[in-house]
């Protein structure tokens, strides 16, 4: 059996793991604190706030902007269900973008025109949720121009991006947004089981997601609206959340970030080995961008010419034991949000992609035999 995606846990997290099992505080200790450290420094962010999953970081990222019940924000309708919910979670209004045929992302022709159009009828949006497909990183330069036009704040859903590069920078860096989020489920880049993080180089913003994921309370003397010299006093200043991660998924992190460089180098070796492979097949391969833009390769996704190709060699493929997977079915035609009022040939070339894509096996595991063997079925079944 070879799936699409695996995650990786060797002895030395393990130790780490047992290690701060034995401490004294498995939760709000100093891991988290230096998981944060670990990551904004890595990516090149000033701030960070770790949480329980990517979609709490979302949520945090949503209201630290501001968004409410009188809002609207925008995504795109390739992603996981995820990065839509936490804008209705938030209260606000949902609307969706188009994305690129080719990159997958958001389409920065098709934002412009939409901005423009929500300019004339007084809706424009207060936040974007880009997301970075498969691990590619967005046209960032471009979506931040059009955004600053319109005052519009900009969110970089990163759970598939870890690692990835944009103009040689790491995604995350925040040069072209407000807040970026990472996820560590298993199936991600790197894993903390559950997790995931929000960076940023605003303080204020930071300062209120960390306040957010942990019921709206603070000790930090210095954000309190009442003095106080008693030990144990804290003040709720917002309607919070409880969705901090624990020291012991921290440290997981900690030791997984050993590996990122080496974890994106055979992500992006195995992805060059399939373009190589099965470049001669009538199926569409994902172009593989020069170093300075270089993605984090989360997903390897082929194109398909349509829908009845895709499912036949889906459905053979998982017969063989290769547990192939879809990334994604476009989220305005899930059916809750069929019920708001979303309908087919809104998003067309989301609709389209979602007929044609199919995502193979590819984690830094994965052995050549494997990788081998997925190749030779997939030019049998395309033949
Ligand atoms: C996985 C994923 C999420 C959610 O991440 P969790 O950590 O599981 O909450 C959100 N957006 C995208 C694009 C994802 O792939």
């Amino acid at each position: 059996m070879i799936p699409y995606g695996r995650h990786e846990v060797t002895n030395e997290d393990i130790r780490s793991v047992n290690r701060v099992l034995k401490n004294q505080n498995l939760t709000q200790g100093e891991e988290v604190i230096n998981f944060e450290k670990k990551i904004a420094n890595y990516v090149g962010a000033h701030f960070a706030c770790a949480t329980n999953s990517a979609t709490s970081a979302l949520i945090v990222a949503c209201k630290a902007l501001g968004l409410g019940r009188t809002d609207v924000a925008w995504t795109v309708p390739t992603t996981f269900v995820a990065s839509a919910n936490v804008i209705l979670q938030c209260g606000a209004e949902i609307d969706f973008v188009d994305i690129d045929p080719v990159t997958l992302n958001i389409c920065p022709e098709a934002l412009e025109k939409k901005l423009e159009m929500a300019e004339a009828h007084g809706c424009l949006p207060k936040l974007i949720i880009v997301v970075h497909m498969a691990g590619r990183s967005c046209n960032m330069n471009a979506i931040h121009c059009i955004c600053k036009k319109y005052n519009v704040k900009i969110i970089e859903d990163a759970s598939h991006a870890l690692g990835a590069k944009y103009e040689d920078m790491y995604v995350g860096n925040c040069a072209y947004s407000d807040i970026t989020v990472f996820s560590f489920h298993p199936v991600k880049i790197i894993t903390t089981c559950e997790g995931g993080m929000a960076v940023t180089n605003q303080k204020n913003l930071q300062e209120k997601m960390k306040i957010l994921s942990q019921h709206g309370v603070t000790k930090d003397k210095y954000l309190w609206q009442q003095k106080s010299d008693l030990p144990w006093y804290y003040e709720q200043l917002e309607l919070g959340w409880n969705f901090r991660m624990s020291d012991v998924q921290a440290v997981l992190g900690i030791s997984q970030m050993q590996r990122i460089e080496s974890y994106i180098s055979r992500r992006n070796e195995i992805a060059k080995y399939y373009s190589q492979e099965l470049n001669e097949t009538k199926i569409d391969l994902p172009t593989i961008d020069e170093e300075k833009n270089r993605s984090a390769f989360h997903l390897y996704i082929v194109l398909f010419a349509n829908r009845e190709i895709q499912t036949r060699v889906a459905n053979s493929l998982i017969e063989q034991g290769i547990f192939v997977n879809h990334h994604y079915m476009p989220v305005h035609l899930q059916p809750y949000y069929k019920k708001l009022g979303f309908k087919e040939n809104m998003f067309p070339n989301a609709e389209k992609y979602s007929e044609r894509g199919l995502s193979i096996p590819i984690f830094p595991s994965l052995s050549k035999n494997d990788q081998k063997s997925v190749i030779n079925h997939i030019k049998i079944l395309t033949q």
